[in-house]
This record gives C-alpha cells, structure tokens and sequence, in this order.
C-alpha cells in the first residue's frame, strides 16, 4: 500500500506530466498552482529553472532562468540537477530551501529530483524548439530574415489578405558613411533604431525583415504607408542617448502596391517587383521612394535581352572602338585620345549608356573593357608600324575590376601581346565608396603606375568623390567630369564655377596632368585657358570619332584654334588674384 508521502508525490507526478506534455500551449496557470503546491508541500523556498545554449553559455552565465517560486527565504541549496541535451545545451534545476530544514520523510528528496527532471525535460524541449525557431527565422543579429518574410507573406495569401498590402524593398543611404562617421557599434545601434522606427509604423499587421547588410524588405497595410514612407525619405535617429546624438538616416526604396484582389504563386512575384523598382531608387536622389509600375517591368525585359545579347555580340566583334581626341588648348595641338565603345546592333548604334550600366549589374563590363583594351592596343600597334606618330588612348575600366586580384597581370598581358609601349595607355577609373574598394583602387593605381601605365580618375566632382582620393592615390590624370564646366553666361560667382577654378588649380599644384571633359564652347574654351587647365576633351573639338576618321585627325595633329580668344598671358592676372597662395 502507498504511504500518503507516496500517493502525494504520484499524483504530483501525475498533473506535472500532464501539464508539461501539452508542450506548446501549456497551460500557464495550471502550472504555477502545481509548483506552488509542490513547494509548499516539500516546505520549499525557491525553484529556478536554467537554460544555456551550450556549456561555454552556462560558462559565461548567459543562459535565461526562470523562477516560479520563491517564498524569499532562501538559503541553501536542497536539490540540484544538471541535464545537457543530445544539442549540447544545458539545463539546470534548483531547488532551495531555509536554513534548518529538513524532509518530512527521506524519500522526498528523491521525489523532488524526480519532479524537477520531468520539468527540466519539458524545458528543454520547449525552449529548444522556441530556440530552432529563433534561428531559422531571424539572423544573426536577432533581426527577422527572408524566411520569416515568405513564412508571412504566404500565409497572407492563403488568408487571402494581400489585396491592398504594400510591399518594399530598401537599403540605407550611405550607411559605409554612416558606419566610418560614427563607428561600428554607433552604425548598428542606428541600424536597430531606424528598424524600431518603422517596424513601429508598420505595427501588428505587417512585417520588417532583414536581408542581410543594410538590405531591408517589409510588407504592411496601406494605411500604414505615410508614416513609412515619412522615414524612409530620412529622419535624425538617435545612437548616442547620453548626450542625444542624432544623425540622419535614410534610405532607397522600392516599393509595389498591391492591387484588390491580389495573389501570388511564390514569394519571388513580388520580390522581383520591389527588387526591380529598389534599383531604380538607388540611381536617385537619396531618400527616393519609387513605386513599381509595368514600364520597370519592360525595362528589365529590356536588361534581360542586353544581357543575353551581349555574348555574341562579343564574338561577332558587334562593338566598336570611338576615339574622342584630347586637345591642349593652348596650341591646338592632339595630345590624346579616350577610347569609347559604339555597339552596332542590327545596324544601328547603341550609346553606352544603354549598355554599360546593365554590363555592370553583372561582370560582362570585365570582358567588355578587355576587349576595348586589346582593339584599341591592336590600332595603336598598326598605327606605330605605319611609323603614325601616336599619342596615348585612355580606356575606361569599369570598378567592377577592382576586386580581380589578376587585374594587373591581365592588363599587361594585353599590351605585352601586341607590343604596344606602355606609355601609350592610360587606364581610366571612377572613385569607389568603399574602404574595400579604396584600398583595391590604390593598389592597382600604384601598380600600373610602376608598370609605365598612366592613371586618370575619371568623372571628378561627381558621385562620392572625396579629396582622399587624390590625396591618398598618385594619378597622373585628373579628368574633371562636364558638369562641373562652367555653363555659358553663368555668373563667376556661382559655386560649380568657383569649384573648377580650385579644382583645376589643386590639381596641377598636385602635379597631375588636368582634363576637362564636355568642352563645346568657345566661352568654355576660355574658361580653360585663363584657368592654366591644359587639356580638353569635347564636342568643341571633336565627337568620339570612327577609327578612320581619328587616324585622319591623328595624321594631321592640329587644330585651329578659333580667332579672338583670350590671349592666355592675359588671363593670368585674375587667376592669381582670385588664389593668392596658388603659382600658375
Ligand atoms: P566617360 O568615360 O566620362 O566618357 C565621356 C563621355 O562624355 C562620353 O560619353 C562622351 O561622348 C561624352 N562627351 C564628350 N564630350 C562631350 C561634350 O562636349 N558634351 C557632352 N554632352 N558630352 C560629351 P559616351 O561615349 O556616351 O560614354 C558614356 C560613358 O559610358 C563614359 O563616360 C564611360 O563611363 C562609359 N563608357 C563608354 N565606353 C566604355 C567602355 O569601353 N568601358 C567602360 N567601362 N565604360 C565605358
Ligand atoms: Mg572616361
Ligand atoms: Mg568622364
């Protein structure tokens, strides 16, 4: 026959595993009463559950505790159990009693160990299989991921609930800047805020997930879409609360708005729509917000036959080489030439610009500037063996080489082939915006430069380009990009015209070699000159030109230069007197 200890403690046993073993939705309270009952029963003071991920967890104490029981008269130690789970993760029970107490009956103790492993059991599964989940729907840093985006967005469109949703895509402005300017641990507490901000905005009914950097995707009611778009377009977000630091976040989004009724086979229906029109957003003023419409969608059918296109074209030698010439206007005299690519397509040109940037979305751009590079050194070998008297081709190369750790071997093996004098190409590069990218540009600047290869940053003045960068890079040229030419009957006050006089300036100062770009006009031409700016590139003197034609202007060497310019000498006095601590 069971003693009352035995039959107390069985029935304990009894409702402890019936409550736990509704493992996912146990009944909390039902719970709560029985440990109190336990306790109360045993004369207990405190139980206290613990769970560590691993044993360096426990280690490191950063496990959770959970205490259902504490009476406050703790004292020592009655009963510990330790369990470590086939994962590796422990668990850890303890129970506490006063000081001076002591079990009714000498089984108790072992009633309790028993009691606390059924509970301990349960709390490793339960909180395991909470752990699993953690893991697989949300990364490292605990924000929700693409999985626990598609996990909502389709069981909304089981629901049938997407109709009149908003989805979108969106990665932060400058957040590399963001990150420099105010340090790791600043960058992603900002990242966290900005997050809270519009995870906030977009409330219980929809969704905010990270793709991975500072890549975002959301899905929210469309009542919610002012407050969203509010943030998006930029706000001060706090990341020092001490002293009420704020900077300014915001972001490119890409967003699709749902129509009524509206489903979805797979997630990628509207992935490929927020994507698309992110992209667009990216090429926009900071802060922009572009929703998706059907004339993006033709666009990217537009890339995708670029894309596919582009191969053949290759081999059917379909691109063709254009040489814009250089002219120092001082004497009119060619001084060089900037290969440009013409893609004749069904016998009609292409413009670069209709190709180039699609070329780089992937790394055709690579192939493409390899083989500007190789037909522009075969026409300066043809040209030197008919003893033409050449002047150096710069050819564009785009930063997607930067990460090629071959680059300079590659570039050399091209001009070693067709034995072409190394002083005759000049390789033109774009700023970067990365640290990465920075470090990759200087190498391959200094090591073409070791080489005999000149080196022109191309475009200055536009996109994110800083003086460290020629500070920090020795390039021979400097090409300054046409939007900064001063515009005809535009006051010389006016900031982009006082910039170019400095511009310019700082670059010969620095000893490099300074080329405007977009140079039409006589008055521009002047500009040139009074500024001691040597070279100019433009529509004034030429068009990039068909190989024929270039080797004619090649042949001849020199243009006329109009009547009634500026005489250059001058000129000199104002450029002095504007930058009294500048030689011309
Ligand atoms: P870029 O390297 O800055 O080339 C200068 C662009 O300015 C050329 O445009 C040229 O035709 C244009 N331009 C020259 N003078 C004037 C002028 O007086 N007025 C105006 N409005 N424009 C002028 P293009 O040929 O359309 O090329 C555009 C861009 O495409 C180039 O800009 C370059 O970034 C890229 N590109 C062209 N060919 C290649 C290539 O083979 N490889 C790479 N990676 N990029 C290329
Ligand atoms: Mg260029
Ligand atoms: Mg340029």
């Amino acid at each position: 026959m069971l003693s009352y200890e035995d039959e107390k403690f069985y029935k304990f046993l009894e409702r402890m595993v019936f409550v736990t073993h509704q493992s996912n939705s146990y009944d909390r309270e039902a719970y709560v009463q029985l440990i109190q009952e336990i306790c109360e029963h045993y004369k207990l003071a405190r139980g206290e559950a613990g769970f560590y991920l691993s044993a360096d967890h426990e280690a490191r104490g950063e496990g959770e505790i959970f205490c259902d029981f504490d009476n406050g008269n703790s004292d020592h130690v009655g009963v510990f159990v330790r369990i470590e789970s086939k994962s590796g993760a422990i668990i850890i029970g303890k129970i506490l009693v006063p000081e001076g107490h002591s079990f009714d009956d000498p089984k108790a103790k072992d009633h309790l160990e028993m009691l606390l492993r059924v509970i301990l059991g349960w709390v490793s599964r339960s909180r395991l299989q909470q752990k699993v989940e953690e893991f697989a729907y949300s990364d490292e840093r605990g924000y929700p991921n693409f999985r626990a985006f598609a996990r909502f967005l389709m069981k909304k469109n089981r629901t049938n609930g997407l109709g009149g949703m908003v989805s979108m895509y969106f990665d932060l402005h400058n957040y590399t800047m963001v990150n420099s300017q105010i340090g790791r641990a600043g960058g992603d507490l900002v990242m966290r805020n900005y997050y809270n901000m519009i995870a906030e905005a977009i409330g219980d009914t929809g969704i905010l997930c990270r793709l991975g950097g500072d890549k975002f995707i959301g899905l929210f009611e469309r009542s919610a879409r002012r407050q969203v778009f509010e943030i998006l377009s930029g706000v001060p977000v706090l990341y020092d609360e001490k002293n009420g630091k704020r900077i300014r976040v915001s972001a490119a989004a890409g967003v699709f708005m749902m129509p009524k009724p509206f489903m979805i086979r797979t997630p990628s229906d509207i992935m490929d729509k927020i994507m698309v029109s992110g992209a667009v957003a990216k090429n926009q003023t900071d802060g922009a917000i572009v929703i998706f419409d059907d004339k993006m969608k033709s666009e990217r059918e537009r890339i995708k036959k670029v894309q596919s296109a582009f191969h053949a074209g290759l081999e059917k030698e379909e691109f063709k080489v254009f040489y814009q010439p250089k002219v120092n206007v001082e004497t009119g005299e060619l001084v060089g030439a900037e290969a440009l690519c013409r893609w004749f397509q069904n016998g009609k040109i292409v413009p670069p610009m209709e190709f180039i940037p699609v070329l780089e979305i992937g790394t055709e751009i690579c192939d493409l500037d390899f083989y500007m590079l190789d037909h522009v050194c075969r026409d300066i070998r043809r040209w030197l063996d008919a003893g033409i008297d050449v002047v150096r081709v710069s050819v564009n190369f785009s930063r997607k080489h930067l990460v090629d750790v071959d680059l300079l071997e590659h570039i050399m093996e091209v001009l070693d082939r067709n034995k072409v004098p190394h002083e005759y190409i000049e390789v033109e590069l774009t700023e970067t915006t990365t640290d990465v990218l920075f470090r990759d540009l200087k190498r391959i600047v200094s090591g073409l430069q070791e080489r005999g290869i000149w080196t022109a940053v191309d475009d200055f003045g536009m996109g994110y380009s800083s003086l460290n960068l020629i500070r920090e890079i020795p390039w021979n040229v400097l090409k300054i990009d046409k939007n900064f030419v001063p515009k005809d009957n535009e006051p010389e006050n006016r900031v982009a015209s006082l910039m170019f006089k400095h511009v310019t300036s700082l670059a010969q100062d620095m000893g490099m070699e300074c080329v405007v770009e977009g140079v039409e006009t006589v008055n521009q031409l002047d500009v040139l000159r009074s500024n001691h700016c040597s070279i100019a590139q433009g529509y004034f003197f030429d068009k990039p030109l068909p190989v024929e034609e270039y080797e004619a202007r090649l042949l001849r060497k020199y243009y006329e230069l109009p009547e009634g310019l500026i005489p250059i000498s001058e000129s000199e006095q104002p450029a002095q007197t504007a930058e009294p601590g500048h030689e011309s």
